[in-house]
């Protein structure tokens, strides 16, 4: 993995696509067991990043992984935006301005998981992000010290996102549904997959 920030607007540029293309299946996911405003919610934030993504480019990892994740929590509304702001925040202040190799990501990645989790006061099963993201700092703590690592971080965010159908929605909008929350994948378990997995793409081109 590189270790520049220089890769930003690539990977900005990368997580606007995914979603602007799978826009229409993330909100029918989220119309039919949420209230359908997933992907405008994630749009804020994507454009307040485009709108900064030269100047973040200039700072190193730490500076820029906060930045980011204040401008998603200051920009997002709804449950996605406190949630993946806390995640980026997180990120850059366990970094500690040491150099980003996939050890310390996978170490980094974790801390921010688990401060999701605090702020969502949800676990793995419950039918959200968690369901991705858990899955995938599992596997990257695991094999950190493999080359193909980031090839089965696709697969592996895929898996987490699809397992999601199946479930009982027990937080968020979705758990209003009770039962009825069944036989849908997670909008906001997929988002997370397809920005995973486009971040990877621009990670391994
Ligand atoms: P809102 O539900 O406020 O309309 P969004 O539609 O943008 O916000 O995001 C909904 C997504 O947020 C859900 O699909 C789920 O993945 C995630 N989510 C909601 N509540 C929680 C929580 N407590 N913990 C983790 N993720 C959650
Ligand atoms: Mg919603
Ligand atoms: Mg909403």
């Amino acid at each position: 993995m590189t270790n520049s920030t220089a890769l930003l607007p690539n990977l900005i540029l990368a997580v606007a696509k995914t979603i602007e293309t799978n826009a229409d299946d993330l909100t029918a996911l989220d119309q039919a067991i949420g209230d359908g405003d997933h992907v405008t919610n994630l749009q804020r934030g994507i454009q307040a990043l485009a709108a900064q993504s030269e100047a973040l480019s200039q700072l190193d990892w730490q500076a820029a992984l906060q930045k980011i994740g204040m401008a998603v929590m200051s920009s997002v509304g709804g449950a996605s935006g406190s949630l993946y702001g806390t995640l980026f925040m997180a990120m850059g202040k366990n970094l500690q301005n040491r150099p980003l190799t996939i050890a310390v990501f996978a170490e980094v990645f974790m801390k921010a998981v688990e401060a999701v989790k605090q702020r969502g006061k949800a676990e793995r099963g419950e039918k959200t992000m968690l369901d991705v993201l858990i899955p995938v700092a599992e596997l990257l703590l695991q094999n950190a010290d493999q080359p193909e690592v980031l090839e089965q971080v696709k697969q592996t965010a895929i898996a987490g996102a699809d397992a999601t159908q199946n479930m009982l929605a027990t937080k968020g909008r979705a758990s209003f549904l009770g039962e009825r929350s069944r036989g849908y994948i997670d909008a906001g378990a997929k988002s997370s997959q397809l920005m995973i997995c486009a971040i990877v793409d621009v990670l391994t081109a």
